[in-house]
């Protein structure tokens, strides 16, 4: 079997202005990254009649992913290949968990876009360009309090913490400033992963450049030792930030093995973020395609939640359809099946754990769009297991699903669900929002845990309690709220798989998210620096002088 980067080193790409050109996207309209990477300057105002729009969840997922980038590029090359127009949409990957231990964001087999080493690897910058524009912030703070602090902010109450790229769990907690007077002001202090700084988030919910500006300007960065918020407009450096952003809010157009243009663009977090690419990217693919399709991260509990609710009302279009990604194996995992014996036919863990996967259609049938579920088959399912999935997806849930097998084939390997995207997206349906910007922040908390991961209530600390009060004096009670929770569980412990009932969601702190325009929920333990594995990724990688390389996957 051969690695997901040999299939990608192997493939013979498509210039990227080929590619642009087939959508129509002209030579003055891209920049150009090498031979098979740009950058698109597209104006999202321009009248077009806009494509379907495909929006891609799953189950809850296990440690390796489900497969959604998988089945997402799978079912764009089935669209291409049933000569339909269509554009994909895509999250940036993120450094930390390629060289750690998820692997990378381009799908599998040959089902993936590429170049999938660039892609992976820094691509065109725009991680770097966030990163450096989150310190610069953090920098601008620190060197404020240094000369005289005429904003008179505490050092003990910033809230804007440094970023890397890297899953790095040694500088979660950090002292700096340690150096004496001309070395800045001793204060406690952490890092986060880049994918985890509010400027992630408000990359991709940013509708043009300007309204980029207005967004960071907007951003909470701690508060004043008599305890009044200070924003970055503050400290005037909005304009600064931006402009080190200029190229990084561009959408990044690249291929599939099978030539299906996508965007690939931004990567918020879903738990303590939303979780989707950029609107831009997906605007993008909106106007250039007739069928746009787009993943969501994590489990439907989390990315799709926040797309429907916190993406949609942004877009000003809500998904046509929505796919939901099962396996059989993650399934058995939730039926109580043990880890190390998932390559065995287990039909009993099957039949215990299809309850996850019903909550999760149900969860989305509730937006009133149509939901196909797509089976991602494994090379170690057995023709047992995967008869009884689909016959429970037709006659339990009574919702099209088909197996699908892109990872072993490509686009012929999902041509059967394709179709059934197609006839879906045609089904006319009308979007019900969860909850309006009206509601109370409980309330709007309380619907996604009932409606959504099927619990009881929520339950504040102490400290939620009173950033609860503070924030609806401070007048933003009428923000969506983001919820930081773990993505392996409905309920906010990773242990509890399948669908459990009775339970309540404990709130242990709100964060205000001003830029971005949400309310963070944290439940349970969210780290926003994650660590290294016993053998990270990184000990397999190499490459030799031809440039080929392995141990990417
Ligand atoms: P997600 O987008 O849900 O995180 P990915 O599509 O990135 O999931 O897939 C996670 C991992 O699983 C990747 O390494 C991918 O190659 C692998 N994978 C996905 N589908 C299959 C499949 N059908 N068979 C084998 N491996 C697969
Ligand atoms: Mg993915």
């Amino acid at each position: 079997m051969k690695s997901d980067v040999e299939i990608s080193q192997e493939t013979v790409m498509e210039p990227i202005t080929k590619i642009a050109g087939k959508l129509g996207i002209s030579e003055d309209q891209i920049e150009q990254y090498g031979h098979y990477k740009a950058k698109v300057n597209f104006d999202p105002t321009t009248e077009k009649p806009n494509g379907k729009l495909i929006l891609v969840t799953s189950i809850n997922p296990t440690a390796a992913g489900e497969g959604k980038t998988t089945v997402t590029v799978g079912l764009g090359d089935a669209l291409n290949e049933l000569h339909k127009k269509v554009v994909l949409a895509l999250r940036e990957p993120s450094l930390g968990p390629v060289m750690g231990m998820k692997g990378g964001a381009t799908g599998g087999g040959y089902a993936q876009v590429v170049p999938m080493d660039d892609i992976n690897l820094h691509f065109t910058g725009d991680f770097d360009a966030l990163t450096e524009a989150n310190n610069t912030l953090a920098a601008l703070i620190d060197n404020h309090i240094q000369h005289g602090n005429s904003l008179n902010i505490d050092p003990r109450q910033i809230t804007w913490k440094r970023v890397m790229d890297v899953n790095d769990r040694e500088l979660r907690q950090v002292v700096v400033g340690l150096g004496g007077r001309t070395s800045g002001v001793p204060r406690q202090d952490g890092f986060d992963i880049t994918v985890a700084s509010e400027l992630m988030a408000i990359l991709c919910l940013a509708t043009s450049l300007q309204d980029l500006k207005k967004r960071i300007g907007k951003m909470l960065i701690g508060y004043t030792y008599d305890r009044k918020p200070v924003l970055v407009s503050d400290l005037h450096v909005e304009g600064a930030l931006t402009l080190l952003l200029k190229d990084a809010i561009k959408p990044n157009l690249v291929q599939t093995i099978e030539h299906t243009p996508a965007f690939i663009h931004g990567g918020p977090f879903a738990n303590i973020a939303h979780g989707c690419n950029s609107i831009l990217a997906t605007q993008a693919a909106l106007h250039f395609g007739d069928y746009a399709i787009t993943e969501a991260g994590f489990g439907s509990d989390l990315g799709a939640e926040k797309f429907m609710d916190i993406v949609t009302p942004r877009l000003n279009q809500s998904p046509d359809c929505v796919v939901v990604v099962a396996t059989v194996r993650a399934l058995k995992l939730n039926g109580g099946a043990d880890k190390k014996t998932l390559n065995e036919e287990n039909l009993a863990a099957l039949k215990a754990g299809v309850v996850n996967l019903k909550r999760h259609v149900e969860g989305m049938q509730r937006y009133g769009k149509p939901v196909v579920v797509a089976i991602n088959k494994f090379a170690s399912d057995t023709d047992d297991e995967l008869t009884y999935l689909q016959n429970y997806v037709t006659n339990d849930l009574q919702v099209t699903g088909t197996i699908i097998n892109s990872w072993a084939e490509g686009g012929k390997g999902a041509i059967e669900l394709a179709k059934e995207v197609v006839s879906a997206c045609d089904h006319p349906s009308e979007f019900h929002s969860l909850y309006s910007n009206e509601d109370s922040l409980t309330d709007k908390m309380k619907k996604i845990v009932t409606q959504i991961y099927g619990g009881n209530d929520i339950e504040l600390s102490n400290k939620a309690k009173n950033a609860l009060k503070r924030i609806e004096k401070m007048g933003y009670g009428n923000l969506p709220v983001c919820m930081a929770k773990t993505q392996y569980s409905f309920t906010d412990d990773a242990k509890q798989l399948g669908a459990p009932e009775d339970f309540n969601i404990h709130v242990s702190d709100l964060q205000l998210k001003l830029g971005a325009g949400f309310i963070v929920a944290l439940t349970g333990k969210i780290l926003t620096m994650p660590g290294l594995p016993t053998h990270p990724a990184a000990l397999d990688m190499d490459i030799d002088e031809q440039g080929r390389i392995t141990g990417l996957f």
